[in-house]
């Protein structure tokens, strides 16, 4: 039997891909720009291996031109250029990556910094265009060649002339039509932020000309267009940077410039991994909460990049939901990407980075309770909620990795104290940590029951925080002791010779109390004497697992 080979509509397969694969239009610029970082990337790489090449870093770069009236947006670079039969093979066929074979032919492995491996992103020109003309010129070659296509109907290649190596991608741009502008794509403004958004750590220049406007000399108020070249991205990015090269304004201008926050941040990570995972990250902790941040707006995420180049705006995985508050980016050559490069093919990269990170924000957290309590009890105030959640939350899965980060504020001073806190100045005699549930502090001191705990000189915990007493309870105990709720029936404060006098008083109002009862009935479940009442005449108590004030939380929450 013959064995055939699948035929395709090439025509509708690049177009079904296209439409398909991204969902921003924006991206085309991004993956034209990789291609040419990659296409210098390969020279460099030559000139590893070849004498004959120099690498000299200031002659390679990409450019950036706009010609709004022809709608023409042109990308050029001093790359490695395309031989025709490059040209063929690698914009002919969908799928064909020239930068995979060439990581694979040159045994690239380790550093490889070349972007490119499935061989679609090219055609994302045609989500903006419907013109497109490469000429390019490979190195070692005289000849140029120019490859044009408008997407539909295949395309074409012819000689042409070309004075260096490299390549020029000239975009016909898109007429606007009833629902699509295509106008974007011609602002030199718009073009800048592309750029700086996915692109900002190319490590080759990418070059534009940029218009400015100055005072005319001698007026006040007439002014003079020139046009200047610029480099728009930053190259370098910050969190390659050494450690020792950076000061904390470093991070407060990177903080800022990739809006984070409004704020400063209050402290930041910088971490670079280089084991069984490699990655780069810069965190911060805001110093404030972003005022969406209880609301179902406020998306936790960091940024992720593959290589320098954006994947991901906001990549959920990466955060705990009780580290929610932290903003930043991961930057990891291991990831698997899919095929758009939007998302990742495989989580194990990212659940290793997950981790990672999870460890490197508690450490950071604990070092500044230790260090620096003032900005820590800063931060506290701000998400300190969130980390009670975080304890509550998933059936308390998280709680022994929080439950050192906690605070809660003490009768004794008035204060914000770790639980670790308040065991280690604990009397000998106290068995349980003592705390109470209330609207506020003040309330809480007006309640009698708290009378009898603090007299005995023991520590009282307000729980202010409806979530307080939830996360307490998934606890259950902290350094074996039990928590104990001021309002619960037995405080474990009890002497012989109370109890006995309790006793007498019982009898003695026998009467009263079974009237009372009677009164009372279906809201008490019972009238008893107290043995913890000091100046007030009367207090509520509870025998069971929850307080009254669970109880009211539990009654204002929805079903
Ligand atoms: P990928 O980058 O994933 O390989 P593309 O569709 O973006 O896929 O590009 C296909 C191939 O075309 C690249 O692998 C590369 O060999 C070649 N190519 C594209 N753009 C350029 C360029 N500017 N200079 C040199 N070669 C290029
Ligand atoms: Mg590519």
């Amino acid at each position: 039997m013959v064995k055939k080979e699948f035929k395709a509509e090439s025509k509708r397969l690049l177009e079904m891909m296209i439409n398909s694969i991204y969902t921003q239009k924006e991206i085309f610029l991004r993956e034209l720009i990789s291609n040419s970082s990659d296409a210098i990337d390969k020279i460099y790489y030559r000139a590893l291996t070849d004498e004959s090449i120099s690498f000299d870093s200031d002659n390679y770069f990409v450019k950036i031109d706009i010609d709004k009236e022809n709608r023409l947006l042109t990308i050029t670079d001093t790359g490695i250029g395309m031989t025709k039969e490059e040209l063929e093979a690698n914009l002919g066929t969908i799928a064909k990556s020239g930068s995979l074979a060439f990581k694979t032919e040159n045994e690239l492995k380790d550093g490889h910094d070349i972007i490119g491996q499935f061989g679609v992103g090219f055609y994302s020109a045609f989500m903006v265009a419907d013109h497109v003309t490469v000429t390019s010129r490979a190195l070692d070659s005289g000849e140029a060649y120019v490859w044009r296509s408008n997407g539909a109907d295949g395309y074409t290649i012819e000689e042409a002339t070309k004075e260096s190596v490299g390549t020029t991608i000239e975009l016909k741009i898109k007429e606007n039509t009833e629902d699509e502008s295509y106008d974007e794509f011609l602002e030199e403004y718009r073009i800048q932020s592309i750029i700086k958004k996915y692109s900002d750590f190319i490590r080759y220049p990418i070059k534009m000309d940029v218009t400015n406007r100055n005072l005319k000399e001698g007026t006040e108020d007439e002014w003079e267009e020139f046009t200047e070249e610029k480099t728009i991205n930053s190259l370098v990015p910050i969190w390659r940077k050494n450690k020792s090269e950076l000061k904390d304004e470093d991070y407060e201008n990177f903080y800022q410039e990739k809006h984070y926050g409004f704020d400063k941040p209050l402290t930041h990570l910088h971490i670079s991994v280089d084991g069984a995972i490699r990655y780069q990250s810069i965190l911060f902790i805001p110093e404030s909460m972003p005022f969406d941040y209880y609301s179902k707006e406020y998306e936790k995420g960091l940024e992720l990049y593959s290589n320098g180049v954006l994947i991901m705006n906001k990549c959920a995985d990466l955060l705990p939901d009780y580290f929610s508050f932290v903003k930043g980016m991961v930057d990891s050559e291991d990831l698997s990407l899919n095929i758009s490069r939007e998302i990742l093919q495989h989580d194990r990269q990212l659940k290793m980075i997950a981790k990672n990170i999870k460890n490197k924000i508690k450490s950071q957290l604990q070092s500044l309770l230790k260090n620096e309590r003032e900005k820590y009890e800063k931060f506290y105030e701000a998400f300190g909620r969130q980390l009670k959640f975080g304890m509550y939350n998933d059936f308390g899965a998280n709680k022994d990795e929080l439950k050192d980060l906690v605070m809660f504020y003490s009768s004794k001073e008035k204060k914000l104290v770790t639980l670790a806190e308040y065991v280690e100045r604990m009397p000998e005699e106290q068995k349980y940590i003592y705390y109470a549930s209330g609207d506020s502090i003040e309330r809480i001191d007006k309640m009698p029951q708290t009378e009898m705990v603090t007299d005995k000189g023991f520590e009282i915990l307000y729980f202010t925080d409806d979530v307080d007493e939830f996360a307490i309870k998934m606890l259950m105990n902290y350094q074996e002791k039990e928590f104990k709720s001021v309002s619960s029936g037995d405080l474990g404060l009890d002497s012989e010779d109370t109890q006995e006098s309790d006793e007498k008083d019982e009898q003695e109002y026998q009467e009263l109390f079974t009237e009372m009862n009677k009164l009372l009935d279906s809201k008490v479940k019972e009238v008893r004497a107290s043995k913890r009442l000091r100046t007030h005449p009367v207090c509520f108590a509870t025998d069971g697992e929850v307080t009254i004030e669970m109880e009211k939380i539990l009654q204002a929450m929805p079903d």
